[in-house]
């Protein structure tokens, strides 16, 4: 299997080789032809399965085949629990988005640090906000960024998300979504919380290793 059977444009296929990227993992098999279609994801991955570029090469595909408007709308939200990994998964998408002919503007926000230099940065808007959830609220809150053109959620980390008992302000942004969406969401473990939050956000997912 190789990552241009997959359905992805020469130039994903170009950061997939700039990354040095050669064979794909089993989860971006599954899950990216699935992306690229539109559907909803339900994916079991632990960290080092390669997730993040599983969701973000076709994401930023799509992304790619819809030009944006302007000024920039907030198409793609990653929820994710901590604020190393809103950093790294940040970053880890800026590199594959770096070979795109558009230029992407991704946004980490995470709490812990002062509020204003993430509110700086989102002036301009973003394509891609990779947030921490309670943190994600309270630049909404301030006006900060706007979620109510989000085309495609991603919940990484979906069981540590619950976890760290951010059910309730999951709920809320949900709430604060469009309804016609794609979702994609990404476990290690499935408890039922998580299949409760499964159940509840995702319509006819694809299921990947669950
Ligand atoms: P992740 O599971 O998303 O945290 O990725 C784990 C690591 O695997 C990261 O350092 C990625 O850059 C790397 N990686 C992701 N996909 C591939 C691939 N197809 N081939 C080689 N390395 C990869």
């Amino acid at each position: 299997m190789s990552f241009s059977s997959l359905g992805l444009s020469p130039a994903i296929l170009q950061a997939v080789a700039e990354r040095g990227y050669v064979t794909p993992t089993p989860v971006q098999i599954a899950a990216i032809p699935a992306i690229l279609r539109g559907g909803d994801v339900l994916a079991a991955a632990q960290t080092g399965s390669g997730k993040t570029a599983a969701f973000a090469l076709p994401l930023l595909q799509l992304l790619q085949d819809s030009p944006g408007e302007k000024p920039r709308r907030l198409r793609v939200l990653v929820l994710v629990p901590t604020r190393e990994l809103a950093q790294q998964t940040a970053e880890a998408i800026r590199l594959l988005a770096q070979a795109a002919p558009q230029s992407l503007k991704i946004a980490a926000l995470f709490g812990g640090v002062s509020i204003n230099p993430q509110m700086m940065d989102l002036r301009g808007g973003a394509d891609i906000v990779v947030a921490t959830p309670g943190r994600l609220l309270d630049l909404i809150e301030h006006n900060a960024v706007s979620i109510a053109a989000v085309s495609s959620l991603v919940l990484d980390e979906a069981d540590r998300l619950l976890d760290m008992g951010f059910s309730d302000e999951i709920g809320r942004i949900l709430a604060l979504l469009p309804k016609q969406r794609q979702n994609l969401f990404f476990s290690a473990t499935f408890p039922s919380a998580v299949h409760a939050l499964a159940a509840r956000m995702l319509h006819e997912p694809a299921r990947i290793a669950v």
